[in-house]
């Protein structure tokens, strides 16, 4: 059966997928990865993985089926996941979506992925993105984009699954893995996850180590997890968030078990909806977001307050010059001397240098650099860098006087619904406006989840953003539970084209 057409697609689910899932496995993980398998191997189409792992999966799993037998089961035993490539997988080739490093076989196992290990997960393989993580498309991948599943089950195959955890996001959508690791610097697991009618959530800064995954824009850089439901979230992040010393920025994780929290009542919350975000000019689509949003909030007991955060305006383009300056620096170490592509072409080393960056690179990765590079140059960084640094500091603020009044915001994820392979193809800037919503909650470092909350006229799911303080993450998933669980008795599910 295609994994789309799979029975039990409700997205308004509250029982946990991954723990009925591990109900079921008893000693059977063996059997339940073959089945995956299969199923990941008959959809190569979506392209959502760039390397599977069959042999890693069954090998994890068959440990799980001795420690389940033996009573010491672990608690991802028999779960089988999903990792961004830009996951460093001790041993499994790990791209980050360039050709730069399309030969690059890790010796080392990033610190998340090396605790979804260790806690039994079973990794399927590595899946698609943009490189380096820079586009919100999955377009700007060596390995080709990947084919988002809800426009795949409307009759579409142009459909941008989002990114750039875009392989990540449609292996969770078509049931190719029960979740995935993937990573958020300006939105690429909350989009993502919106276009294709996931869960995809980013935790507070600091709480999961940055060790051991490509880095993009390290101040922004944060590991989380896309899955179905809220729940199975939570159990992904339970699994891998905690202090670890090779990452100077990782912080001992200052709250208890967050799906045991999930399981306790609901409290009564106040939540936040900044004017400045609210009075955009709208579309019916997002209008729609809004107005069911609203309404979920309302019907679960919350108080809704609105808020001013007048910066946010400006977060777009700050968060541009800084994840671009930070990018031009973390990518000065591909030269094609120790790891990753040499270009073949080169009479010293120079020419060493300029080829292999000239041709491991693409278009929009050279880009980056250039106007990174620009920003940091001596001259314009005060101008550029300097000057960002106080917009971000001025919105973490604006945050920070905001959860004096309430204890979360939501908005939208994104403007629209997912749009089409190459619609922003010749408006650069268009794309990076994408971005608009998600990118404010990365600059000031706070957790946020998006969930499923409508489809938009064309049947394409759009997603709620549910962001809370620093740390206050168990509380954005009790928040984002009650969402999922309303927002599927209501619209979404009637005209939902997800649920047959
Ligand atoms: N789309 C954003 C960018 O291109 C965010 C990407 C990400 O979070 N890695 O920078």
């Amino acid at each position: 059966m295609h994994p789309l057409r799979a029975p039990g697609r409700a997205l308004g689910k509250t029982a946990s997928l991954i723990r009925q899932h591990q109900e079921t496995i008893e000693d059977q993980c063996a059997v339940g990865i073959d089945r995956i398998i299969a199923d990941v191997e008959a959809n190569r189409n979506l392209n959502a993985y760039i390397t599977e792992t069959p042999d890693v999966a069954r090998s994890q799993a068959a440990a799980s089926d001795r420690r389940i037998r033996e009573g010491r089961a672990r608690g991802l035993d028999g779960v089988p996941i999903a990792i961004k490539d830009n996951y460093c997988t001790k041993g499994i080739r790990t791209t980050a979506g360039s050709k730069i490093l399309s030969n690059f076989v890790p010796t080392y196992e990033s610190f998340v992925s090396g605790k979804a290990r260790d806690a039994g997960a079973a990794c399927l393989g590595k899946t698609n993105m943009d490189e380096f993580g820079f586009g919100s498309s999955t377009e700007n991948s060596f390995f080709g984009p990947t084919i988002n599943p809800r426009g795949l089950e409307l009759g579409r195959n142009n459909v941008a699954p989002g990114g750039s955890s875009g392989g990540a996001a449609a292996a969770v959508a078509a049931r190719l893995c029960l979740g995935a690791l993937a990573t958020d610097t300006g939105g690429s697991i909350r989009q993502p996850a919106a276009f294709c009618g996931v869960v995809g959530m980013k935790p507070t800064y600091g709480l999961c180590s940055r060790w051991g995954i490509i880095a993009y824009g390290s101040s922004l850089d944060q590991a989380g997890a896309i899955a179905r439901t809220v729940d199975d979230a939570a159990i992904l992040i339970d699994a891998v968030l905690g202090e670890d010393p090779n990452d100077a920025t990782s912080v001992r994780t200052p709250f208890a078990n967050i799906e045991a929290f999930l399981a306790k009542p609901s409290a009564q919350y106040t939540i936040g909806i900044p004017r400045t975000i609210r009075d955009l000019n709208s579309n019916s689509d997002l209008e729609n977001c809004w107005l069911i949003g609203e309404s979920v909030i309302k019907d679960a007991g919350y108080r809704i307050r609105y808020v001013d955060l007048p910066s946010l305006n400006y977060a777009l383009p700050a968060y541009y010059v800084i994840a671009l300056s930070e990018a031009s620096s973390n990518l000065a170490r591909y030269d094609g001397v120790r790891y990753g592509y040499r270009s073949p072409r080169a009479s010293n080393i120079s020419e060493l240098y300029e080829n292999t960056r000239a041709e491991g690179f693409n278009w929009e990765t050279k880009k980056r650099i250039i106007m990174g590079t620009f920003a940091l140059s001596a001259g314009y960084y005060e101008a550029y860098y300097e000057r960002a640094c106080r917009v971000r500091r001025l919105i973490s603020d604006e945050f920070r006087s905001a959860f004096r009044q309430v204890d979360c915001l939501i908005w939208p994820t994104t403007p629209t619904p997912a749009f089409a392979f190459g619609s922003h193809q010749t408006d650069p800037i268009s794309m990076y406006l994408e971005d608009i919503f998600t990118v404010p909650v990365n600059l000031a470092g706070l957790p946020a989840i998006s969930v499923p909350i409508a489809l938009a006229a064309n049947y394409l799911p759009m997603g709620l953003q549910v962001i809370g303080p620093q740390f206050g993450d168990p509380h954005v998933f009790r928040i984002a539970k009650e969402v999922q669980n309303r927002a599927g008795q209501i619209g979404f599910t009637e005209t939902s084209g997800l649920r047959k």
